[in-house]
């Protein structure tokens, strides 16, 4: 049996990969089992922002490793607090509180919103409510599909909790419509990502803002795909400088290694946890917080946000300049970029695969776009040599 015979013969089919097998990876590449290099524009739905295996982020692993691993936070330990106080100061907030996946720290933004309506802003009792958007991805545990606009990521999976309200992304106007004296906060990224790469207008996450603080709710933005330089800022707030009351991190906190998230908050949102409302056996464990406090450090030293913002732009010029019918938009911000292709044309996934064939792996969202995301860590020439590729496998799709 193949290994992908063997994966598809006793992994749950909750994914459709492309037909490659990697085996290793090293800043902007990744290697299958034959040796054919690949430029990685997808970093894991961008957890490797600072490329595969940075050699800082390792090395900041394998001396934690060789030191203290896992304790649970039934004590402390000696990083967990450098770790916070570095989130903390460079997002502006008062305090975090450590998970792991993206989805766990999304719910306890949930939970700390709901309780902090609760016991500060002086809603009923069971009565808060949360204001999400179309088009959002927050994850996939139960309560982030019940406000998921997705059908597929619904289907079959009900009863769902109550108490979320969408209302449509981009439109500040539809959001102040639906605040009602429950409202609790409005959950929002800053930028769509699963959603197909949906940049909102300038200026949209600042009236959010507005209308947010003037109904006391609190604006938590979900950074954990737009965060850490992804877009060309160190988070995608400071594009409109907005200053959330909560904001969640993940995916690149990781340093492409571990999971690791955060959800970072106001101290009066924050202490509405007292010991043993909420918890995660791993989460805030030495290891991950080694490995955030360097996944940190490395983007502000390595300016890894500005070289976003710089390729960035070069990249979706490149994508732009591209002559084909095929080609309905290019948008993005920063390394952030999707194609959508003209679904009479062609399918993003020939796409997809044909780009493979020729050494560069990313896969479709949304069936029409085409993402590209690689590392920050990329450089002009690597960056060169793969929009050449891109543009050979378009022009060919193209007739
Ligand atoms: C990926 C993602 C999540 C979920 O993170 P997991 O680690 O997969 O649980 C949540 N929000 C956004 C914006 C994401 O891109």
């Amino acid at each position: 049996m193949g290994i992908i015979e063997q994966e598809n013969r006793y992994c749950a089919q909750n994914y459709k990969p492309l037909p490659v097998v990697l085996v290793r990876g090293r800043g902007v590449y990744v290697w299958d089992e034959d040796g054919k290099r690949y430029y990685d524009m997808m970093s894991a739905y961008s957890a490797v922002s600072h490329g595969h295996l940075h050699p800082q982020l390792v090395a900041a692993l394998t001396s934690q490793l060789s030191r203290l691993s896992v304790v649970s936070r039934a004590f402390y330990t000696d990083n967990l607090a450098p770790f916070l106080e570095k989130a903390c100061t460079l997002s502006g907030m008062d305090k975090a509180l450590p998970m792991n996946t993206g989805a766990e720290a999304v719910e306890t933004a949930i939970k700390a919103a709901r309780k902090w309506a609760y016991s500060v802003k002086g809603v009923e009792k069971d009565k808060a409510e949360i204001i999400t958007c179309e088009g959002n991805f927050h994850g996939r545990t139960i309560s982030i599909v019940a406000f998921s606009s997705e059908q597929q990521y619904k289907a079959g999976f009900g009863p769902f909790p109550a108490g979320f309200k969408n209302v449509p992304f981009n439109d500040a106007a539809a959001l102040e419509a639906a605040i009602t004296d429950n409202t609790a906060a409005f959950l929002v990224e800053p930028i769509q990502g699963e959603g197909g790469i949906i940049v909102p207008d300038d200026g949209y996450l600042k009236a959010c803002a507005e209308i947010c603080r003037k109904h006391n709710v609190l604006l938590i933005c979900d950074e954990i795909q737009t965060g850490l330089g992804r877009t060309g800022k160190l988070f995608a707030v400071d594009h409109d400088a907005v200053k959330p009351d909560g904001l969640i991190l993940g995916k690149a906190l990781g340093g492409g290694l571990l999971p690791v998230s955060l959800f970072l908050s106001r101290k009066d949102v924050m202490d509405v946890f007292t010991p043993g409302d909420h918890g995660s056996t791993f989460g805030g464990n030495p290891l991950a917080c080694a490995v955030g406090l360097e996944a940190l450090s490395l983007t502000v030293e390595q300016q890894l946000p500005e070289a976003a913002a710089k390729l960035g732009l070069y990249f979706m010029q490149a994508l732009q300049n591209i002559q084909s019918p095929i080609i309905k938009t290019v948008r993005g911000k920063g390394l952030l970029i999707g194609v959508e292709v003209n679904a009479d044309l062609a399918s993003a996934r020939e796409i997809c695969e044909a780009l493979m064939q020729k050494g560069i792996l990313t896969k479709e969202t949304h069936e029409t776009v085409i993402r590209f995301a690689p590392p920050l860590v990329i450089s002009k020439a690597e960056l060169n040599s793969a929009i050449i590729i891109i543009k050979q496998v378009i022009e060919d799709f193209s007739g």
